[in-house]
């Protein structure tokens, strides 16, 4: 089985994976979106990190989805929105033995890749990790964070984990990777929703105990019958402990919109709507905050799926 590590999506994270594989010696390619991003990539002579004020240049080779060569090993960088379409144009590549790793952040689009190509293993991650690109190539990392993997389907480690600890990526194999990211969703519902309406910094969110609490309430109470009630431990808590220790922090979610960028919200407070809906509960604050953020989004011509 080849070690290749293909990369789709030369974004954020995508970028900061492919560059510590790389220095580490991996064997790695990029799969860019058309062929102006990959002469304007070859342009650019390949992708920058820049860790700790230094920058260093990985000649990662790049191609196209329509490249034919087969693919073993496929690490899904693109937001949650365009991972399933993405992976669709190179399912005729993916060999047989398969694996591919999701980095999406939220729930509901690592299901959709997952059927688009069954004979594939699925592996989930939740990167607490933060990169972000200043321009095209290049991608600033401030080293803290951490990803947890793992497999809902098949509770056995890959062998490439040791890819990632040569390459130092910090990382560890869980059995319960759907407690993770239904945790962080629910950790991202109750705040980043909030900061966008009430247009704050995390820390503007200490003036809204009680619209905080009572949306972790909801969010415990889905948690507890969707099958995940280690995720709704201590929720609330948590969410305090973080709008204090983010206090100054903007939101991913608001700054996605302050740049007039789509947001994530379908795979974030979206499928926690549709999975109470599913589950024939009423969660009516976690409804109208739906609500609120979708409209908001629709004025200023953003997308809300
Ligand atoms: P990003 O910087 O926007 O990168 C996404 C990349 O996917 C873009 O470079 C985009 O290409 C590429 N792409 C989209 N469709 C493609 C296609 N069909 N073929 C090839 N490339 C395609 O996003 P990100 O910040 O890395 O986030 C990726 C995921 O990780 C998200 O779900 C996010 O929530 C999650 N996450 C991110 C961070 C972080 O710090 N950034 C941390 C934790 C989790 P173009 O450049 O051509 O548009």
């Amino acid at each position: 089985m080849s070690s290749t590590w293909h990369i789709l999506g030369a974004g954020s994270l995508g970028s900061l994976w492919a560059c510590r594989l790389a220095r580490a010696g991996k064997p790695v390619r990029l799969v860019l979106r058309d062929k102006a991003r990959l002469q304007a990539y070859e342009a650019a002579g390949g992708l920058t990190l820049v860790e700790q004020g230094k920058a260093q240049l990985q000649a990662i080779p790049a191609q196209l989805a329509d490249d034919n060569t087969p693919i073993h090993r496929l690490l899904v960088a693109c937001k949650a929105y365009d991972a399933e379409q993405a992976v669709a144009q190179l399912a005729p590549r993916l060999a047989r033995d398969a694996e591919l790793i999701l980095l999406q952040n939220g729930l509901g689009s690592q299901e959709a890749v997952a059927n688009r190509v069954p004979h594939a293993r699925c592996v989930f991650a939740s990167s607490t990790e933060g990169a972000f690109r200043e321009q095209d190539w290049q991608v600033n990392f401030a080293g803290h964070g951490f990803n947890w993997l793992g497999d809902p389907a098949n509770p056995g480690p890959p062998g490439w984990l040791e890819d990632l600890s040569d390459a130092g990526i910090p990382h560890q194999w869980t059995p319960d990777i759907l407690t993770r990211l239904w945790r962080k969703l629910a950790l991202n519902c109750a705040i980043n929703p909030l900061t966008v309406l009430h247009d704050c910094r995390n820390g503007g969110l200490q003036a809204h105990h009680c619209e905080v609490a009572t949306l972790c309430a909801e969010l415990a109470e889905l948690l507890q019958y969707c099958g995940q009630p280690e995720a709704a431990e201590g929720l609330n808590e948590e969410v305090e402990r973080v709008i204090h220790a983010t206090a100054a922090n903007y939101s991913s979610m608001y700054q996605d919109v302050r740049h007039g960028r789509r947001t994530e919200i379908h795979y974030l407070l979206g499928h926690a709507c549709r999975t109470a809906s599913r589950h024939g509960r009423q969660l009516p604050h976690l409804e109208r905050l739906y609500r609120r953020l979708v409209e908001h989004l629709n004025t200023r011509g953003l997308p809300s799926d």
